[in-house]
């Protein structure tokens, strides 16, 4: 009988040392090989940290992208007006104009009528009362268009019809 001692198949030493291997020669080398003898790549940083180096990156460069673009959406919302802001304006333009004198008091949002035309323009159709140098309650039914340019507002057209006229002392305030 022959006693083969077990080490001899379990060469435990070389396998403990040989853990990396270059990742683009796939040779085998020595743990703790800071640079390939083949093609000179680096190995003190593992290849995983390196990837994972990139996907931070990455994950960076798609916040940053998502943080420009929500700006850009917040710059077209900002053209997109409501109700209420169509409104204003176009009270505010009515009142200035030449053609209309003193009024006393515009029609609400439910009491106009506000159709969105093409892209940034708008007919509204409502009314405002005055009153006339007699005294007299007046209100007036205006057609106005009006343009939003991102900016300003233009007063496009405006049509206006009177309605009704109460006698002086008598009729609204
Ligand atoms: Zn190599």
């Amino acid at each position: 009988m022959s006693y083969v001692p077990r080490r001899a198949f379990e060469p435990r030493d070389r396998i403990e040392k040989v853990v990396i291997s270059c990742p683009t020669c796939e040779i085998a080398l020595p743990n703790g090989t800071r640079r390939c003898p083949m093609c000179q790549r680096n190995l003190a940083v593992p290849v995983r940290l390196i990837g994972g180096a990139a996907v931070l990156l990455l994950v960076l460069l798609l916040f940053g992208f998502l943080r420009y673009s929500g700006r850009i959406k917040n710059k077209v919302d900002a053209l997109a007006v409501t109700p209420p802001d169509v409104l204003a304006a176009t009270q505010t333009l009515v009142a200035g104009s030449p053609m209309v004198k003193n009024p006393t008091g515009f029609s609400s949002l439910s009491q106009t009528s506000l159709e969105h035309w093409d892209g940034r323009r708008w007919r509204v159709s409502g009314y405002f009362d005055s009153r006339t140098e007699a005294g007299a309650a007046m209100r007036t039914l205006y057609f106005a268009v009006v343009q939003y340019n991102g900016r300003t507002w233009d007063l496009e057209d405006l049509q206006l019809q009177n309605v009704e006229v109460s006698p002086a002392g008598t009729g609204r305030k």
